[in-house]
């Protein structure tokens, strides 16, 4: 496969030089600098981690929470997530204090949740899965 070329320099695009907009053929470095107050944020990318939240050390799985960030690819402008408490909901969802990242509490489907002896988080460790 051909690889793309940037419209303003000319040399080759890798995912690597052109996270951002490779569909307008521009490298990161190329594209035209957004004002954050004049962007639209029409381009948005969002990440997700899963968390598995053990029962105690070493203690099986029985909780599972993904945190969902998204930016804008324009202007890497953080978003916020509107209406959610702050703080850790591991039976619902709920914001991190400065609003940008969602905290949403998730299950396999047909899982039949057990209830929370406490809502303390202390004795839960999170593993990370890609
Ligand atoms: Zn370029
Ligand atoms: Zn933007």
């Amino acid at each position: 496969m051909e690889q793309p070329i940037c419209m303003k320099c000319g040399l080759v695009m890798t995912p690597q030089n052109a996270r951002r907009h490779p569909e307008l053929f521009l490298h990161d470095g190329c594209l035209p600098v957004y004002d954050t107050k004049k962007c639209e944020h029409e381009f948005l990318e969002a990440s997700v981690n899963v968390s598995c939240l053990h029962e105690g050390e070493g203690g099986p799985v029985h909780r599972w929470q993904a945190d969902v960030r998204i930016v804008c690819r324009m202007c890497q402008l953080p978003f916020r997530f509107i209406g959610l408490p702050a703080g850790v909901d591991l039976d619902g969802a709920a914001v991190s204090i400065d609003g940008q990242e969602a905290r949403l509490a998730v299950a396999p489907k047909g899982h039949v949740l057990t209830p929370l002896e406490s809502t303390e988080c202390g004795g839960f460790t999170a593993r990370k899965v890609q």
